[in-house]
């Protein structure tokens, strides 16, 4: 007996001893334990000198050098177990196959493959369980087919237009833009859908909708699921942005009529009549009033109107222009909004960002921002993201002017402050590619009427509730945006101007 083989033994001798609930912790004693983690351990890599520590964390497994790596961060890689198989190699080895790559892993003993292999699998079972995100809005008919051009099985889905759609007509949407249609996957995006979001979907779903936009729609302009990219492209186009297909409701030609029907409307139990005016041109965020109920989400609240307020807030953001704008203004800029590069990324709650937590855990990351969703990658050629942002999820984006020195050069700062109460900051190698990063990210959250906010040379841009000199009863969305001593402001009628420096008093 050689004497590997004699450590073998010992160790699955041991293994087999022990008390069961103690085997799968051997590895893990050392460690903190992460109430999120569902297995983690040093495990063989199959062409890696070394073991790794590898922990499972929801439906992901990241392989890491060391603990210090494990918490700052940093990873040899990510795997994605949705769309994952695994299979038993040998008695302790196993192999994790994804569309892009191979992992095969050696465990100590038999037994501590065996409980690796059952974690995995439970992982895997639960990415399969997003199909049931899919079968229940499939449940409305109407959802089966792609709301454009009538694929059947759609797995995407605009989550502000309430449509269901292939995954051909979801890369046209999402060249709409945030404003126009949030796109997002009935199986990968599964955190987002909420039990009010599968509702909504349920009554209102393709057939409701397009009785709005595709009202007009003749044969031979329908578009088929064959098509080719431009048909799919122009169409779409034509059909969102251009409104050319869509219900024509002649009474509610200015904001004011428009926005009064919406304070009507959101009180109801009708979705489909605050659809209507929302898709026309009405602003959800209009005041509505009341001192005390001043948004139509706040009335819809009142009113107990949960599918109202999940469509409400789903189009914060959107931005449908009018009847009589939409003539003038086809073509809105922020048409085929992507972007990408390298950043320096580090990502925490807001309380550990004032310090900068030192310099090491910022890590030179592949960006790419598309559809409203800001990712970053170990490198280009990384399958799968290590972290991903909801930019339309910003409050507020803060810029530095000044470089920073950091263990990498001087660098460009940008911070990204999240409703969530999360902070991600980036820097940028160039001040160039900073100006850019920062206009593509700002055209995500902040709606196209106060665009002219973002043109200028801006210190910080976000959005705040505000009340008026004349009328302080009512809190009012607005956006704001201090450029040097002066704060601009716009609620998206006139832009105002505030110096600062001839400030009387600030009230905190
Ligand atoms: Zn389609």
């Amino acid at each position: 007996m050689s004497t590997g083989e004699r450590q073998e033994w010992m160790v699955t001798l041991q293994t087999a001893t022990r008390p069961p609930a103690s085997s799968s912790q051997k590895h893990s004693d050392s460690l903190p334990h992460l109430s999120s983690t569902n297995k983690r351990g040093l495990l063989e890599l199959r062409g890696y000198k070394g073991r790794v520590l590898v922990s499972l964390v929801g439906s992901k497994v990241r392989l890491c050098k060391t603990e210090q790596d494990f918490r700052a961060g940093l990873g040899i890689s990510e795997v994605e177990l949705t769309a994952a198989n695994i299979k038993e190699v040998d008695r302790r080895g196993f192999e994790v196959s994804t569309p892009f790559k191979n992992f095969c892993f050696v465990a100590e003993s038999e037994r501590e493959k065996e409980e690796w292999v059952e974690a995995i699998k439970e992982s895997i079972a639960e990415t399969l369980y997003n199909y049931e995100v899919a079968e229940k809005i499939w449940f409305n008919e109407a959802n089966r087919s792609c709301a454009d051009c009538g694929m059947s099985q759609p797995e995407w889905a605009s989550v502000n237009l309430g449509v269901v759609i292939c995954k051909k007509c979801a890369g046209q949407h999402r060249s709409l833009g945030p404003s126009l249609s949030k796109v997002r996957s009935l199986k990968l995006d599964c955190s987002i859908w909420s039990n009010e979001l599968v509702e909504l979907f349920l009554e209102v779903g393709n057939k409701n909708a397009n009785s709005f936009w595709a009202a007009n729609l003749t044969f031979e302009e329908e578009l088929h699921s064959g098509a080719t990219v431009e048909e799919r492209a122009t169409f779409i186009r034509r059909k969102y942005r251009e409104k050319k297909y869509r219900k024509v409701l002649e009474d509610f030609n200015d904001l004011k009529k428009l926005n009064r029907a919406l304070c009507a409307a959101v009180v109801s139990s009708d979705v489909l009549q605050t659809m209507e005016l929302v898709f026309n041109g009405a602003d959800v965020m209009c005041a509505t009033g009341d001192p005390d109920y001043s948004t139509p989400y706040v009335l819809a609240q009142r009113a107990g109107q949960k599918l109202q307020m999940e469509f409400l807030h789903q189009n914060k953001l959107s931005d449908f222009p009018r009847l009589d704008q939409c003539s003038e203004n086809p073509c809105l800029s922020d048409a085929s909004l992507f972007m990408d590069g390298f950043l320096y990324v580090s990502s925490g709650p807001v309380k550990m960002m004032p310090d900068r937590r030192g310099r090491d855990d910022m890590a030179r990351r592949w960006c790419t921002l598309e559809g409203g969703f800001l990712s970053y990658y170990e490198n280009e050629r990384s399958p799968s993201a290590i972290g991903r942002v909801d930019v339309t999820e910003v409050v507020s984006l803060a810029v530095s002017n000044s470089e920073t020195m950091t263990g990498a050069g001087a660098l460009f700062t940008i911070e990204l402050y999240l409703r969530t109460e999360r902070a991600l900051t980036v820097r940028a190698e160039t001040q160039e590619t900073q100006h850019d990063w920062i206009q593509a990210l700002t055209k995500c959250f902040v709606p196209s009427k106060v665009e002219g906010l973002v043109q200028k040379d801006s210190k910080l841009i976000g959005r705040l509730q505000y009340k008026e000199g004349h009328d302080l009863y009512h809190w009012r969305t607005g956006w704001f945006m201090l450029e040097g001593s002066t704060l601009h402001f716009s609620s998206g009628d006139e832009e105002e101007v505030l110096h600062l420096k001839q400030l009387q008093e600030l009230k905190l």
